[in-house]
């Protein structure tokens, strides 16, 4: 089914309500990579050297004071790729899918990286 250019102004609008929820712009600036090179947290590929910079970006965020509000805005808005909250793509997709799935609240998932959602 084809999306309709008021589909499309609707998902935006729907979009935007949503990040303005979840992001007021307060957290980034407590952010510990915010003075970090952006390229550590959006390495490309899946070689071993990439793999190498996202362990890098992990552990800066292992120790970033507003991890939970950024992993919740990266989920909320569906940000596809990078490392967000301590999280991988695929670690934050995983998540995603409770977070929709099942309604477990974010904050409840941030430690979790290993279990996938419940059929
Ligand atoms: S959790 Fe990681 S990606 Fe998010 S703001 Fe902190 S350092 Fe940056």
């Amino acid at each position: 089914m084809a999306t309709t250019n008021d589909q499309v102004r609707r998902i935006a609008r729907f979009r935007s309500v949503v990040i303005s929820r979840y992001d007021d712009g307060s957290w980034r600036e407590q952010a510990a990579c915010r003075d970090v090179e952006t390229q550590l947290f959006f390495p490309v590929g899946t070689s071993p050297r990439s793999q190498e910079v996202v362990d890098v970006a992990k552990s800066i965020c292992s120790s970033c004071p507003v991890q939970v509000a950024c992993l919740k805005f990266a989920i909320v808005t569906n940000q596809e790729y990078g490392v967000w909250g301590g999280h991988d793509e695929e670690e934050r997709r995983i998540l995603r899918r409770k977070w929709r799935n099942l309604g477990t609240p974010i904050e409840l998932l941030a430690d979790d990286k290993t279990q996938p959602a419940a059929s």
